[in-house]
């Protein structure tokens, strides 16, 4: 057992233990780098989950929090405030969908997305409010959006579960068709589920899926909030397939590290009456001025380029690597990408790792997934193939 840190004037056995944490606490970032109480320095391709999309502590975020916190914090969400405003017209402008409400994390968001399909089907469906999910997706932590999501076992830890999931494995287009029935009002899926190990949906299926939902009148919902904000080479991943879904909802990369997240639709899928749905924090201005630096930075000519030239660079040195050291495929899209192990225990990997100041994060016990910072550099993307390298056993 190695000894806690110890922080002045705080005990860390006050925080809730509802994960396991390596005995280091973090003080200071910058960029790809991030370094701990003791001085070490990390560089991080995990950043917060795909969360600081522009890396530790940008200047341009810095900027927008401080000029914003000179101006006004918080208004209430009851009136409107300029960022707020800017935020979601960036949003629709970007997306192809006209309404947006802005919160504060992706389960919120995806959360309100699960309650505007079933006031969609209340009103537009006779009733309909099943929601076809996939088999290991990921859309939170409250209860609705664990239902929703399909990772083993969650099901049995806080019951009863929310009904009106109905599972399918991702990729089957003929298991969607025969899932969705009278009382079906949506189908929701991440483009590429993140936390089940980087597993895509092909563009293909996507297509597949926007005709058969437009056929049997039900809404697509696309959960974008990993892959969103310009995380694999477009604005949103969507753009790849050429479809535009109903709902999509948004987080992580879009508050570069504040909690911003947001539930954005078509203005035929927006029905929320007054009432239906709120929130303390929603487009309060501190967090929604973060959005639009975020936006603003993310749309800047040739950044997104530089997403695509940079992901294909760490796809083909991780696959370079992968076939030095005998293991397999890698998969991803942009600089959202997993490299699967052959016989080697990835969370042992990623602690080697960690030991060599390398942040790597093994979502399944044989894949490593890497999300770095869309402002990595090539020589960052070198430094971290070498790392990795040694970190093997
Ligand atoms: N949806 C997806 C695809 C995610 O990857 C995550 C977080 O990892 C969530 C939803 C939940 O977001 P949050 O942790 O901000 O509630």
């Amino acid at each position: 057992m190695i000894a806690a840190p110890a922080v002045a004037g705080a005990d860390l056995r006050t925080i809730m233990p509802v994960t396991s944490r390596p005995p280091v606490v973090m003080v200071r970032g910058e960029g790809s780098w991030l370094w701990d109480q003791e001085g070490k320095r990390y560089l991080d391709f995990v950043q917060g989950w795909a969360v600081n999309c522009l890396g530790h502590c940008p200047a341009v975020i810095r900027a927008a929090l401080a000029e914003q916190a000179e101006r006004l914090i918080n208004c209430s969400p009851a009136y409107y405030n300029a960022p707020m405003a800017r935020l979601a017209t960036l949003i629709a402008e970007t997306s192809g969908l006209g309404q947006v409400f802005l919160c504060n994390s992706g389960a919120e968001a995806n959360e309100g997305a699960i309650k505007l399909a079933r006031k969609w089907g209340r009103r537009h469906r006779g009733g309909a409010f099943e929601i076809v999910c996939m088999d290991h997706g990921f859309h939170g932590r409250t209860l609705a959006t664990m239902a929703a999501s399909g990772k083993p076992g969650w099901d049995a830890i806080f019951p009863p579960v929310v009904p009106g999931f109905h599972k399918v494995p991702l990729g089957d287009i003929d298991a969607v068709a025969k899932a969705i029935g009278p009382a079906t009002t949506a189908v929701m899926l991440e483009p590429i589920q993140g936390e089940a190990g980087v597993l895509p949906a092909s563009d293909d299926y996507l297509r597949e899926l926007r005709a058969l939902t437009r056929e049997r009148g039900v809404l697509l919902i696309l959960d974008e909030i990993q892959t969103g904000v310009g995380r694999t080479g477009r604005l949103y991943h969507y753009e790849h397939a050429g479809v535009v879904p109903d709902i999509v909802t948004l987080g992580k990369g879009l508050g570069a590290g504040v909690p911003l997240a947001a539930l954005v639709a078509s203005d035929a899928a927006s029905c929320f009456e007054f009432g239906d749905q709120g929130g303390t924090f929603g487009g309060n201005p501190l967090m929604a001025a973060v959005g639009v630096a975020v936006l603003e930075t993310v749309r800047e000519p040739d950044f997104l380029h530089g997403v695509t030239v940079k992901g294909q660079y760490l796809a083909r040195r991780l696959a370079e690597l992968s076939a030095e050291l005998g293991h397999a495929e890698v998969r991803g899209r942009g600089l959202l990408l997993a490299l699967e192990l052959v016989d080697t225990d990835a969370v042992k990997v990623a602690r080697s790792a960690m030991d060599r100041g390398l942040l790597v994060n093994a979502p399944r016990p044989t894949s490593l997934r890497f999300m770095p910072s869309l402002t990595v550099s090539m020589d960052e993307i070198d430094q971290m193939v070498d790392l990795l390298r040694a970190s093997f056993p």
